[in-house]
């Protein structure tokens, strides 16, 4: 990704896509001091935008580094990016993180947290797994506990265990991996939240341990606009041979049917189609 024509916004200014650098010494790359968010753009509009720009200033603040910028900033600094790239359809990654400075140790509050926003074009984030069923596998690590990390922020330091697990997903043929939280609650994939059908019921986990997905929030609200009844509630993984459908959300993945995880098979049913292009017309409309 990085030997690219284009241009990325960094701390106010739009710089050459490969000039787009930071010092080795930044103490994000030694201490994780990073939050981001994952958009999309759809024709030219990116979804919920203002509510990402607000979700990455609140990761920032719960993570001690607080953001330099407004939600209003930040609208801009997306919207001269896309326009900088031309881009209709992208995927647009804001990201913050503390910089290299007066500090090396783990106390960095001197270091200033800067910015940067880049968009590009990414199509289905499961590739062909889209439609057909993502095979998931179950993650050996667990979502840690809110008293170990603050799980409601998008940051860096929560991820090193999805790219772990995603790994050991794919390299056994899987698309992805679901963790179980330190509780052994289901909770979520390592890029998105996920959706259970029982008898045209939908049952998500709780968002107490998780990303509150805006895709999540948002299909939870297209349900009930279908009259589909959503329990939010603590799942255990025993429940899964009792779920006849099962799908991811996330910006990325948008609405992704599931057709296995584990030991366990899942139909691409009615519900999760009609969610699908639900969210498809809501995100376009
Ligand atoms: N959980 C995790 C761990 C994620 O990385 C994401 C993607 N941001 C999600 C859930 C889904 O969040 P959203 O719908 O806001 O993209």
């Amino acid at each position: 990704y990085d030997d690219r024509d284009g241009f990325i916004w960094m701390d106010g200014a739009l710089v050459p896509w490969r000039d787009a650098n930071v010092h080795i010494l930044s103490h994000a790359l030694h201490y994780a001091s990073s939050v981001f968010e994952g958009e999309r753009c759809y024709g030219g509009k990116i979804f919920k935008s203002r509510e990402h720009s607000a979700r990455l200033l609140e990761s920032g603040r719960l993570m001690d580094m607080p953001i330099p910028l407004s939600v209003d900033e930040l609208e801009a600094a997306k919207a001269a990016v896309l326009e900088a790239n031309k881009l209709h359809d992208a995927y647009v990654r804001a990201v913050a993180w503390r910089g290299a400075g007066e500090d090396m140790g783990v106390a960095a509050s001197r270091n200033k947290v800067r910015v940067a926003v880049a968009a590009w074009e990414w199509g289905a984030y499961y590739g062909d797994a889209k439609m057909q069923g993502a095979k998931l596998d179950i993650a050996k690590w667990k979502r840690p506990s809110p008293e170990t990390i603050p799980t409601a922020a998008k940051a860096a330091g929560l991820y090193m265990i999805c790219t772990m697990s995603k790994h050991a997903a794919e390299a056994k043929g899987c698309s992805d991996a679901l963790f179980m939280d330190w509780r052994g609650y289901v909770a979520e994939a390592t890029g998105a939240n996920v959706f259970f059908v029982k008898d045209g019921e939908v049952h998500t986990p709780l968002a107490d341990a998780i990303l509150n997905g805006i895709t999540r929030q948002t299909v939870i609200s297209l349900l009930r606009d279908m009259n589909v009844t959503v329990h939010e509630r603590h799942i255990m993984p025993e429940e899964l041979p009792g779920f006849q459908q099962c799908w991811l959300t996330g910006t990325a993945a948008e609405i992704t049917p599931v057709g296995q995880i584990g030991e366990h098979h899942f139909q691409v049913g009615q519900l999760t189609r009609d969610i699908a292009s639900a969210y498809e017309a809501h995100v376009r409309a």
